[in-house]
């Protein structure tokens, strides 16, 4: 396995020639290691490497690298989907969830949490049965109705883009992902300020990047 540290020089200079191309600041993108299928061990050299954003997507995965990684710069998102049953165990424990899709979770979050949790609204905008998340459509009304939650602040919009070789395809996802973005911050949502973006992956993360990520979820070309 490649060490962690010559795959971020790989994907720093990536980033680094998608934010010159878009005429974006490298500060203004995030990458987070999706640490999902690694070992504890691989987690903490992520850290090492210097990058302090982690992603789990099961809460078991979350809470056994949360026991061995206890180094105080880590920042913890959870980027799975979630069962409402779960989220009491995670809920205090992340700093950031990428995958809100539903009233019920919503509710559940509200009930659980003890502090102000920072989300992403997830999107299916490819519209493929697979996939989780709310439509476009359905994301002002969701949002509107999310105004009455305390516990829950929409901090952006998250995607996955669909499975298909074709650039334009994926381009077009996250271009209406940053257009939906748009529309939602121009109303003003006092809970729902919709200011990041979290969308592209280790195959997708610069074309992401060009259509205006703020936070990348790299896996494979990470850790591996
Ligand atoms: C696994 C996963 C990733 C990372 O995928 P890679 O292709 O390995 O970079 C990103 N986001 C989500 C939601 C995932 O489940």
């Amino acid at each position: 396995m490649t060490t962690i540290t010559n795959n971020l020089q790989a994907i720093e200079a990536k980033m680094k020639a998608a934010c010159e191309r878009a005429g974006r600041s490298m500060d203004d993108v995030t990458c987070i290691a999706v640490t999902k299928s690694v070992t504890v061990e691989r987690t903490a050299e992520a850290l090492e490497a210097g990058i302090t954003h982690l992603g789990e997507n099961r809460p078991e995965g979350l809470l056994l690298k949360q026991q061995h990684v206890t180094d105080e710069r880590a920042v913890w998102h959870y980027i799975g989907s979630l069962q409402t049953r779960k989220v009491k165990q995670v809920v205090n424990d992340v700093d950031y969830i990428h995958s809100l899709d539903r009233l019920s979770l919503a509710e559940e979050i509200e009930k659980r949490a003890t502090g102000v949790v920072k989300c992403f609204v997830q999107v299916n905008v490819s519209g493929e049965q697979s996939k989780h998340g709310l439509s476009p459509e359905e994301v002002q009304p969701f949002l509107q109705q999310l105004q009455a939650f305390s516990h829950i602040e929409v901090v952006g919009l998250m995607t996955m883009a669909p499975n298909t070789e074709d650039e334009q395809i994926i381009r077009g996802v996250f271009r209406r992902l940053k257009e939906l973005q748009q529309q939602l911050q121009a109303l003003q949502l006092p809970a729902a300020p919709c200011h990041e973006l979290s969308m592209g992956m280790s195959g997708d993360f610069d074309i992401a990047i060009e259509e205006g990520a703020t936070f990348v979820r790299i896996g494979t070309a990470l850790v591996g």
